[in-house]
């Protein structure tokens, strides 16, 4: 191998976890690379089609804190570039939405090393698709937000206005939303939101154990806790939810 030719360092999405999802670009880019950094995130149907003679680095298995740990998988993808290799650097959904993908290609392009984003399926459309869930629909909505619900609390400034939330009368679609659904739940009702709002949690959206859980604003919380919501789950907001009967569920 040629290590003066420099690498290049490809930003895949993996889709939300249903291979078939999964991009012809993507899965090109998988079966050719040298090297694949990963976290848990593209689920396991994806990550245990990465052949076999391919460098794996688990990004998750980085110890220390979170944002060492970024550092580390930052380093991990200059280094490798650097070496001459074809890197996939692979990110559950689409690469830009949420998970820090943006910083990741930044670092990159800061250290010159060519970095290539492949567009992904993400989870905040895909998952509720799959639960019988458009997140536009004539009538119910005609327009749809993205948010992080993970937010530091403790934050003096938060990035999310909650009072605009309360009234948009759109989808809210939120990521990364479990562990913090009570406060989240509550700033929207504290705010003005109908109690009567229907909502939508679910888990592993496009995997083989996909699963819905289906309330309003006033009950998700005790639905959530009763049925051991767990990360990764999408929460998803407003009149469209009420197509899911209907629709019905892919499995
Ligand atoms: N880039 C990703 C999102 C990364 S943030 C994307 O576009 O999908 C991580 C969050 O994504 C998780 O906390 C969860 O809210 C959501 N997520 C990712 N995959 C998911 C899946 N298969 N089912 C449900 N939620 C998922």
């Amino acid at each position: 191998m040629n290590s003066t030719k420099p690498g290049k360092v490809y930003l895949v999405g993996s889709g939300p976890g249903d291979p078939e999802l999964l991009t012809l670009k993507a899965r090109r880019l998988i079966d050719e690379a040298d090297v694949v950094v990963y976290d848990q995130l593209p689920g396991e149907q994806i990550l245990s089609s990465i052949p076999e003679g391919t460098e794996k680095i688990d990004a998750g298995k980085y110890a220390g804190s979170h944002t060492l740990k970024q550092e580390q998988i930052n380093q991990a993808l200059v280094d490798k570039a650097k070496e001459g290799k074809k890197v996939v650097r692979l990110k559950g959904g689409d690469p830009y939405v949420f998970g820090r993908g943006g910083e990741e290609a930044q670092v990159l392009v800061s250290h010159g090393i060519k970095v290539e984003v492949v567009p992904g399926i993400t989870s905040a459309i895909a998952a509720p698709a799959y639960a019988g869930i458009p997140v536009t629909h004539r009538d119910h909505a005609s327009m749809v937000t993205f948010i992080t619900g993970h937010e530091d609390p403790t934050k003096e400034d938060s990035a999310l206005d909650w009072d605009t939330l309360a009234r948009f009368g759109g989808t809210i679609v939120i990521l990364m939303g479990v562990s913090m659904l009570p406060r989240n739940v509550s700033e929207l009702l504290k705010h003005g939101k109908d109690p009567a709002t229907p909502v939508a949690l679910i888990e592993r959206g496009t995997r083989p154990d996909q699963r819905t859980t289906v309330g309003t604003l006033d009950n998700i919380v005790k639905l959530a806790k009763e049925r051991g919501v767990k990360a990764p789950a999408i929460t998803i907001i407003g009149g469209v939810v009420t197509l899911h009967d209907e629709l019905g569920e892919i499995k």
